[in-house]
């Protein structure tokens, strides 16, 4: 396997086994155990090759720096949680009804984004 291909490949698995979105130095961390030889720099190079051809999507929440989820994950509507204890992210399913009832009159509302904060089961057994 090319050098590339097997750094991609390792960068998408750790995607998928962790199952939420992931941020460069989590990647990095996760990846290194199929190409030792991975490297920070090389992780940004390849996340930027994959959100261009859409295999990713950054997920961005206020005042952090940009996470990624595979461009699958993104393509249902879905929220997030973020732990306040390891900085993980988690994707959370459905929704909230009724978010149109606290617009104003003569509001339209186009889309919206709902971050929940706290402490994961990881974390919250363990304090
Ligand atoms: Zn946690
Ligand atoms: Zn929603």
């Amino acid at each position: 396997m090319q050098r590339q291909t097997q750094q991609r490949v390792a960068i998408e698995s750790a995607f998928v086994a962790a199952g939420r979105p992931l941020g460069p130095q989590e990647i990095l961390d996760a990846a290194r155990e199929q190409v030792p030889s991975l490297n920070l720099a090389t992780v940004y190079r390849t996340l930027k090759r994959m959100i261009e051809d859409k295999a990713i999507h950054p997920v961005e929440l206020p005042g952090e720096s940009a996470r990624y989820e595979l461009q699958s994950a993104a393509e249902h509507h879905h929220h997030h949680f973020r732990c306040g204890e390891c900085d993980a992210v988690y994707d959370l399913e459905g929704c909230v009804e009724g978010l149109h009832k606290l617009l104003p009159a003569g509001f339209l509302m186009t889309g919206h984004d709902i971050v929940l904060y706290g402490s994961c089961a990881a974390c919250g057994t363990s304090l």
